[in-house]
């Protein structure tokens, strides 16, 4: 471990972030990682252990799921800042269990309403994807803070503040820097450089801060003690929102660097009009189960609801293991032949979500599964306002590209409330750009707009426009049997997103799995590619060879998603189930621990 030193004089300390070593004056040991916790009272599952500590200790004061998963994400707000925070969106899911009902926030980014197709073209073409990543063009309006506002507001039985509690105390005392922070901070330092804010903030001395170091971000900490004191119009209508602005406009880039960061055009207006939305959750019947999920802007609802739809009628339970993950890759590959022609923000086409969830649909799309034979790519969508057997409807839609960021958390509480809250910057790191004196990144959700058409000649629902939500993989599902909660799951991992959680879910539901073993399971992501992206020790099955006998291609790939999970037993506890390994383990834990 190497001794970091104190970087600012004291005058500074507001605006610079302070590192030191652990010791008296550094961050308190994170409680250990646990991947599965049984017991009373409540459970939280998040990748992280700081944060999760703060979920239980809401739920402990008597902070509901609500409340709780607020504080969770404005932690990871602190310890996970790659993936999670104010400057970034997401979609929270939530089960109310004195009404029995589900409700959503889609809290996703918006583009400035000054948008519109040729946001990211330049002299007629579209900007290389990496420099559209770095730039204040590809900030989107945050939608975090109002959906934490409106969460706490409609159900908490806390205030914003309180829930911003442990965040505020992590980000003044500091947390301690893990492998994963180490390698992801690796992963952006050329462009972290570029921004003295960002660099400040991350690379302490030009360098990587070093595993076991302790971060402090006292500026984040003040960032969310006036969140607690004005509420998020600080941010909507006032000098937060203004400081927002002037780093989107101007980002603040080193000129030394000869970095080309493309100014964007989110301005106090647009900042002023963003509003969460309130819509219906995604449902669909699957076996004894009803399924829940976020709907559009988000294609995570009806995407992984579209799959379970197909795969309805096929007895998985029972089928091989080869047969299995035979139709659950076919599945996978339908549902997103669909998504990408379909799905975007419904404000801006006609999205048919009820069409695309319907039984009758999913039957007409199942009946291209054969057991002897893997479907091949790209394959055509279909009509589902007009589902008729086996048919196409135009040609086949191209996958887009979608970075990998992002963190999903489920908590439940001894109410029997849950929520399943995704929230992400997009890429990891987000823009790159950090607020300077405001210690939080912005995100570069806009990238998930296709910049050009995907297909010549097909209309396109995700291309830019003004006041335009760019479409999302984001899956938070919540599970009902008989009308009480069973579980709750999520992923990030861009589109891999729907194939994770739908994996998941097959996994606890229909093959027997515990949450936890269904979360651990070697997983593949099927999304209308010529190739399925497998990891290693799904390739390393006995069925893989049996599946490319079936003419099924793998491409391999290290790690797919972080998942996490709660589920009710019968008897009435929560266990909380998190990955055992991928992204350095996640951190589940128990309000009352009685395995
Ligand atoms: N921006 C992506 C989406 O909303 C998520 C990125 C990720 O999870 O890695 O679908």
């Amino acid at each position: 471990m190497r001794a970091l030193a104190r970087i600012a004089p004291p005058l500074l300390l507001a605006t610079a972030l302070v590192w030191s070593t652990v010791g008296p004056a550094g961050a308190a040991a994170p409680p250990p990682k646990v991947p599965e916790a049984v017991g009373w009272g409540g459970a939280v599952a998040s990748v992280d252990a700081d944060a999760t500590a703060a979920g239980i200790e809401v739920l402990r004061k008597g902070g509901n799921a609500v409340d709780a998963a607020v504080a969770v994400a404005a932690a990871l707000g602190v310890t996970e800042p790659y993936s999670a925070g104010i400057g970034g969106g997401g979609y929270f899911v939530y089960y109310d269990h004195d009404s029995g009902r589900v409700s959503t926030i889609d809290g996703r980014e918006v583009a400035s309403r000054t948008a519109d197709e040729s946001l990211f073209l330049e002299d007629g073409r579209p900007l290389a994807f990496a420099d559209a990543v770095t730039s204040g063009l590809s900030v989107g309006v945050p939608g975090t803070p109002a959906t934490w506002e409106t969460a706490v507001r409609e159900w908490g039985r806390h205030s914003l503040g309180d829930a911003l509690a442990p965040a505020r105390r992590i980000a003044e005392q500091g947390f301690t820097v893990d492998q994963t922070f180490q390698d992801q901070t690796a992963l952006n330092q050329d462009r972290f450089k570029d921004f003295p804010a960002t660099a400040e903030l991350f690379l302490p001395g030009g360098r990587l801060p070093a595993v076991g170091s302790t971060l402090r971000n006292p500026d984040l900490a003040a960032t969310y003690g006036q969140l607690a004191k004005e509420g998020t119009k600080a941010l909507y209508q006032g000098d937060l929102g203004a400081d927002i602005v002037r780093a989107v406009q101007h980002p603040p880039v080193d000129p030394a660097s000869g970095r080309n960061a493309r100014p964007g055009r989110v301005d106090a207006t647009d900042l002023a009009d963003y509003q969460v939305r309130r819509q219906q959750p995604t449902h669909v019947a699957y076996r004894d189960y009803d399924v829940y999920s976020i709907a559009p802007s988000s294609s995570g609802g009806t995407t992984v609801g579209e799959a379970l739809g197909i795969l309805e009628d096929g007895e998985l339970s029972r089928l091989s293991a080869t047969q299995y993950y035979h139709h659950f890759l076919d599945a996978s590959r339908i549902a997103f032949a669909d998504r990408n022609r379909w799905v975007g923000d419904p404000r801006f086409s006609s999205v048919p979500t009820r069409e695309l969830l319907s039984e009758r649909y999913a039957a007409s799309r199942a009946c291209l599964i054969s057991p002897d034979r893997a479907l091949t790519s790209p394959l055509a969508p279909g009509d589902p306002r007009h589902p008729a057997d086996c048919a196409s409807y135009g040609p086949a839609v191209a996958e887009p590209y979608e970075g990998l960021s992002t963190t999903h958390l489920s908590v439940a509480d001894r109410w029997g409330n849950v929520v399943s809250y995704t929230l992400t910057l997009e890429q990891t790191g987000g823009s790159g750009i950090t607020v300077p004196g405001r210690g939080f990144l912005l995100n570069n959700e806009l990238t998930d707009f296709d910049f050009t058409p995907l297909t010549p000649g097909v209309p396109d629902p995700n291309l830019p426009g003004p006041g335009k939500r760019p479409r999302s993989s984001i899956s938070p599902t919540i599970v009902l049997r008989d009308g009480e909660p069973l579980l709750a799951a999520g992923s990030p991992g861009g589109a891999t997103i729907v194939t994770t959680t739908l994996q998941v879910l097959l996994g606890r539901l229909d093959r027997g799995l515990s949450l936890e073993q269904a979360i651990a399971a070697p997983r593949a992501s099927q999304r209308n590619t010529a190739a399925t992206q497998a990891e290693p020790a799904f390739l390393a099955l006995p069925e893989r060879a049996r599946l490319e006998a079936l003419g099924h291609v793998f491409s391999g790939t290290p790690e797919i998603g972080a998942a996490t999970g709660v589920e009710r037993l019968p008897d009435g506890r929560w266990v909380a189930a998190v990955e055992p390994v991928r992204r350095g383990g996640g951190a589940a834990a128990v309000v009352r621990p009685a395995p």
